[in-house]
């Protein structure tokens, strides 16, 4: 760095529980930039819409959740103790109901729906405006920040990832099998890479990752490499 405040758009895509978020709290903290959880606000909208009765068998309210968006309020706390970010909804912390299977085998359907999108990208594009932020999801290089300075796109095997999330889940005390985790992670895959509106894919200018095989120290390193080269790059 050349002695001149650096503040770069980091957008972090890729395919569900490859790690995407752990990896981008890390840069954050690194880089001293704002980290958002987009997953999380996706999640935090299934939550309510789950909690109104709006997710059917065969069918979600649509039309009742569109007109609540605005009722539906996101927000982020950094906690300290723990380092993490805790999501609120509404003013509750709803950061452990929102990774439990229920929201998880519902949260590609509301994703899929173009009001939600457009609502939660607006949102995300105020965080990152003055740039310094890391932000991970499906669409950031695609569509939140087409123009982010490093774009990284984030796969690994499909079974390694089932087996990540199963320890992750059993370790909190969530009884789940890792066919019930490998099936949801498989169906997410399907609907985030085939729904119409902003679906998963690679931006053309992302550099992929494939955790399959390394250790989360190693990737971060890796992305560190990246980001330097790209202050040095941009001259910032
Ligand atoms: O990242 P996480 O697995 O928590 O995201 C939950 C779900 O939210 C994803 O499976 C995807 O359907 C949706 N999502 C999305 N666009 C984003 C972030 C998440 O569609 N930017």
């Amino acid at each position: 760095m050349k002695g001149k405040q650096t503040k770069l758009v980091i957008a972090i895509d890729g395919f569900s529980s490859c790690g995407k978020s752990t990896m981008a709290k890390d840069i954050a903290k690194r880089m001293s930039y704002i980290y958002v959880d987009t997953g999380a606000m996706y999640r935090a909208v299934t939550l309510y819409a789950l909690r109104m009765n709006w997710i059917k068998e065969d069918h979600v309210e649509k039309q009742l959740l569109i007109d609540a968006l605005n009722d539906i309020h996101i927000s982020f706390q950094y906690n300290e103790e723990n380092q993490t970010n805790v999501t609120f909804l509404n003013g509750e912390n709803i950061e452990t109901e929102i990774r439990q299977l229920g929201v998880s085998n519902n949260v590609s359907v509301i994703a899929a729906i173009a009001e939600v999108r457009h609502h939660l990208v607006k949102l995300q594009q105020e965080f990152g405006n003055d740039g310094g932020v890391v932000m991970d999801g499906r669409d950031i290089g695609t569509v939140v920040f087409p123009h982010a300075d490093l774009k990284v796109f984030m796969t690994a095997d499909p079974l390694i990832r089932a087996k990540r999330r199963f320890d992750e889940l059993n370790a909190k005390g969530d009884h789940v099998t890792l066919d019930e985790i490998l099936a949801n992670v498989e169906k997410r895959d399907y609907i985030d890479q085939n729904r119409d509106e902003s679906p998963l894919t690679k931006a053309d200018d992302a550099v992929v990752l494939d955790n399959s095989h390394i250790t989360p120290s190693e990737q971060t390193a890796l992305v560190m490499e990246w980001i330097q080269e790209k202050i040095e790059e941009k001259d910032l």
